[in-house]
């Protein structure tokens, strides 16, 4: 059956999930019937089966969100979210010292933004994900990490400085940019899991 992902346009890293989206329908065989479709306005939000919410600027994306009038709507969004970097802080339901915006809280975790510093500011690593033979190639970039998770909420994986995946529900939170490397596993674990 079809499915429909969208992803938040406002900034960031847009063109680059869009593309991963349509390898990871296409890998699937789902591709027939399916749409990848950038979100620009808050009516564009339902009618999609799934949200990515890309990396980028969490100040700024969160700046526009509230500007377009899209907070409730990703409030009241039935379908799972993909929340990645700045999108993971973005959804968090708290950011360590930094005031400068209040989250959505639709994931039950507590971040830390920039969470390297600055000598570490982007780097790759591979991180071992439970129930996967090989490991995943991940790129951070200015990565935050989470500090907290609560009781709904499964870990994924982690590296020695803190978490940096989880699930909850349907959402799944990355504190890295799967969209940046070559392997579609996460976008496909986030399509099988909105058992649309
Ligand atoms: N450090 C950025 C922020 O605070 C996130 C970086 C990213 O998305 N690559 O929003």
């Amino acid at each position: 059956m079809g499915v429909r992902i969208g992803v938040l346009d406002l900034q960031g890293d847009v063109s680059e999930h869009l593309l991963a989206f349509r390898e990871a329908l296409a890998l699937a065989g789902r591709d027939r019937g399916s749409s990848v479709v950038p979100i620009r306005s808050a009516g564009e939000i339902t009618g999609c089966d799934g949200l990515a919410v890309p990396g980028g600027e969490s100040t700024t994306i969160a700046r526009m969100v509230d500007r377009k009038g899209m907070r409730k709507p990703i409030l009241e969004f039935p379908g799972g979210i993909f929340a990645t970097c700045a999108g993971l802080i973005l959804l968090a339901s708290a950011v360590e010292d930094d005031r400068r915006f209040s989250p959505l809280g639709i994931l039950d975790v507590t971040v830390r933004r920039n969470a390297f510093g600055r000598q570490r500011e982007s780097f790759e690593q591979d991180l071992r994900f439970q129930g996967e033979d090989e490991p995943f190639h991940a790129v951070f970039i200015r990565a935050p990490v989470i500090t907290r998770t609560g009781a709904r909420v499964r870990i994924l994986a982690r590296i020695p400085r803190g978490i940096v995946a989880v699930a909850q529900e349907r959402h799944l939170g990355v504190a890295f940019h799967p969209e940046l490397s070559r392997d579609r596993r996460l976008h496909l674990k986030f399509l099988e899991g909105l058992q649309v």
